[in-house]
C-alpha cells in the first residue's frame, strides 16, 4: 500500500488515462467511480487529480493535424474551449470528494484567467449539486501546474490565488529551452540542470513558500537523486514520485543537513552552465 511505501498521498493522478480509444471522453459516472475508489482507499491521505491533460504529445485530441502539438491545443486550453468536458470532470470530482481529500490540479497554466475559469466551474457545479442532494460534499482544493515560463513570471499572483502549485519540470524544461521533449535529435539539449531551469525552480519554490502556498514537484526532477539536495536547499518539501522510488529518496534525504543543502543551492544558482552545476551536485553527493 501507499502508506507502507512511505507515501503521504497521491501527488499526481493523470486523469487523461481514462480516455479510451484515443478521443472518447470518459463519462461522469465512470470518472466518479474511479476518483471515489481511490479517494476512499487512501483517505485521509490526499488525492491530486490532474484535470485532463489531453493534447500535445499525450493524446491526439485535435480534429486537425497540428504541426507543433506541444505548442498547440493542450491541457487547460482544451478544457476552456470545451467547457462541458471541464464541468463534467468537476462534477465527478465534487461527488467523489465525500472525505474532502481530493484536490484538482490544472495542467498547462498560462494565465490567471484559466484558474478563475476552473474556480467558477467548481463553484457553479458545487451550488447545483448542493441543491440536488442533501449529502455532504466538499469543494476540492485547486492547484496549478507550473510548467510554462509564463506561469513562472506570474508566480507571485498564481500562488496567491491557488491552494497549491505543482512544478512540472518535464514541460518546464521543454518550454524554457525550446527543446521538444520527444525529439531524439535534440535530446542532449533537454537538460533539467540548465541554469535557466534551476533558477526558475528556485524562484517558484521561494515565492510559493513566502506566500504560504504549498509547493510540490511532479516532473522527473522530483525523483532525480542528484537534484534532491538542491531542491531541499531551495525549500521544497513535497515530492511526487513513483512509489518504487520513495524509499531510496527518503534514505538520501536523511543524509543531508538542511543548512548544507541551502549552501549547495546558493552555490549551484551562481553557476552559469549545466556541466558546472552537475559537477557541483555530484561532488556533494559523493561527499555524503
Ligand atoms: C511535467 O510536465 O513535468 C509533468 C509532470 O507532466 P507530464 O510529464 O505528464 O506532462
Ligand atoms: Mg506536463
Amino acid at each position: 500500500t501507499l502508506a507502507a511505501a512511505g507515501a503521504e498521498g497521491v501527488g499526481l493522478f493523470p486523469s487523461e488515462h481514462l480516455f479510451t480509444e484515443g478521443t472518447k471522453t470518459p463519462k461522469e459516472e465512470e470518472q466518479f467511480a474511479c476518483y471515489r475508489a481511490i479517494a476512499d482507499a487512501i483517505a485521509p491521505m490526499r488525492l491530486d487529480v490532474r484535470l485532463f491533460d489531453i493534447g500535445g504529445d499525450k493524446l491526439l485530441y485535435s480534429p486537425v493535424k497540428e504541426i507543433n502539438p506541444n505548442l498547440g491545443w493542450r491541457g487547460i486550453r482544451i478544457l476552456l474551449d470545451l467547457p462541458e468536458i471541464l464541468d463534467t470532470q468537476i462534477r465527478a470530482i465534487l461527488q467523489a470528494n465525500t472525505h474532502g481529500n481530493i484536490d484538482s490540479l490544472i495542467p498547462m497554466v498560462m494565465s490567471l484567467h484559466e484558474i478563475r475559469t476552473v474556480r467558477e466551474s467548481v463553484e457553479r457545479q458545487f451550488a447545483e449539486l448542493q441543491a440536488e442532494r442533501d449529502g455532504q460534499i466538499t469543494q476540492p482544493g485547486i492547484g496549478a501546474m507550473i510548467e510554462l515560463p509564463a506561469a513562472v513570471e506570474l508566480i507571485e499572483e498564481i500562488t496567491q490565488c491557488v491552494d497549491f502549485i505543482s512544478i512540472g519540470t518535464n514541460d518546464l524544461t521543454q518550454y524554457t529551452l525550446a527543446v521538444d521533449r520527444n525529439n531524439v535529435i535534440v535530446q542532449d539539449l533537454f537538460d533539467r540542470f540548465h541554469p535557466a531551469v534551476m533558477r526558475q525552480v528556485h524562484r517558484i519554490i521561494q515565492v510559493a513558500n513566502k506566500n504560504h502556498c504549498c509547493a510540490m514537484m511532479c516532473g522527473d526532477m522530483a525523483s532525480d537523486s542528484l537534484a534532491l539536495p538542491f531542491l531541499l536547499g531551495c525549500g521544497l518539501r513535497n515530492f511526487s514520485v513513483v512509489v518504487s522510488e520513495i524509499a531510496e529518496l527518503k534514505a538520501h534525504v536523511a543524509r543531508y543537513a538542511l543548512a548544507e543543502t541551502e549552501a549547495l543551492a546558493q552555490e549551484s544558482l551562481a553557476l552559469n552552465n549545466p556541466a558546472a552545476i552537475k559537477a557541483r551536485l555530484e561532488a556533494f553527493q559523493a561527499a555524503h
